[in-house]
């Protein structure tokens, strides 16, 4: 957490509005400024930036900048709102002050509170402006400046995955391995991954298993298994999900391994995908389990649990795996596939996940969970 404090002062002219937290109060006197002049937002700005080290109002916005001429303050908070959250950063509350002698502004602050709240993504209840008077003393009291102070706390959620990874290995530590790690760890052989992880998809993962070992007992390299029958492979791996296509995929998958890698599965990505039937999920496990190389395997666990933790915000597999390259340390992208595959499983299920037992449970957000256990 962080707590950061910001001061802004402007003088009071004629002819120009008087804006304070995005509202036109009526005054024969308003702040001069290159912008619109709000000094309580810029304050609030200036609290913002300086917490978090991200740079000042003067920086991001100068006033030699005619883009910012006369615009509304409330874009700039905007922006840098956008700019905090691109680093993880977000608002817990916010505490300001206006220094003012006149107008009153008290019958303008439920708008102004509303307004910021309404910035910072907060409840109004967590925002709050107050307003003093200098007395008569200096430039403020005397009618010819107006000044504005705010202090604001703020929370970084940059995952913090050490924890996260050894969290989610205690409690996934002693479950069933995913089956075709099991596979793998039987003998680290690509091939053998890259068809059971053909085989897996759609296919419950005792199946998957079950299926892939005893077409593996009838042949278990592209060439032994080019010589099968397209039927014989079916029957093998029945009842998986459309097991008949899958067994037309692996037969053509053995032929172009045999005519175009001289008997071998490549071990690049580009290449994988080209063959029939194997996807990003399918070509990224067979490099990480099959090749023992970094890249991130996103199945359907993968994508519901990162998004729903917050971790990240995607809308499809593909988008989720380069949005884990951004974020996660490259020592465990082969891991996290097959910790999160069976945390999904056995813990943060789809429909009713297991939240009161969950050890991650102070990194998740639970997004878009309407009901738990
Ligand atoms: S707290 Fe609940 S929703 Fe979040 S990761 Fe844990 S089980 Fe899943």
């Amino acid at each position: 957490m962080r707590v950061g404090f910001g001061y802004d002062i402007h003088k009071l002219v004629p002819g120009r509005n008087l804006v304070l937290g995005g509202v036109k109060i009526p005054s024969p006197l308003g702040e001069d400024g290159h912008s619109d002049g709000d000094v309580l937002i810029h304050a609030l700005i200036d609290a913002l930036l300086g917490s978090t080290g991200l740079g000042d109002i003067g920086t991001l916005f100068p006033d030699s900048d005619q883009k910012y001429k006369d615009i509304s303050s409330r874009t700039l908070l905007e922006q840098v709102m956008v700019h905090l959250a691109g680093n993880h950063w977000h608002v817990i509350n916010a505490d300001t002050t206006v220094v003012l002698e006149e107008p009153k502004i008290s019958p303008f602050s439920g708008e102004m509170r509303r307004n910021l709240a309404q910035d910072l993504d907060l409840p109004v209840e967590d925002v709050s402006v107050k307003a003093k008077t200098k007395e008569g003393m200096d430039a403020a009291g005397a009618g010819k400046a107006i000044e504005a102070y705010a202090i604001v706390l703020l929370e970084n959620n940059i995952p913090k995955w050490d924890t996260i990874v050894s969290l989610l290995w205690k409690q996934t530590g002693k479950s069933e391995l995913p089956s075709v790690s099991k596979i793998a760890r039987k003998k680290r052989d690509p091939f053998r991954v890259l068809v059971s992880t053909m085989i897996s998809l759609r296919t419950k993962d005792e199946v998957t298993l079950t299926a892939s070992t005893r077409l593996f007992q009838l042949a278990d390299s592209p060439g032994t298994m080019a010589n099968l029958s397209e039927q014989e492979i079916a029957r093998a791996i029945y009842p998986a999900g459309f097991y008949k296509t899958k067994a037309k995929h692996i037969l053509k998958v053995c032929r172009i391994l045999l005519t175009e890698y001289a008997g071998s599965v490549p071990g690049n990505l580009e290449a994988l995908l080209t063959l029939p039937g194997v996807g990003r999920k399918t070509a990224n496990l067979v490099l990480n389990l099959g090749f023992g190389m970094d890249a991130i395997c996103v199945d359907t666990h993968v994508h519901r649990i990162s998004n729903r933790t917050g971790w990240i915000e995607t809308k499809n597999p593909e988008e989720t795996e380069y949005a884990l390259m951004e974020i996660l340390p490259r020592n465990y992208w082969i891991k996290i596939n097959e910790l999160l595959v069976t945390f999904g499983q056995t813990i943060c299920s789809p429909q009713s996940p297991f939240c009161s037992k969950c050890l991650i449970e102070d990194f998740c957000e639970k997004r878009g969970v309407t009901r738990s256990r």
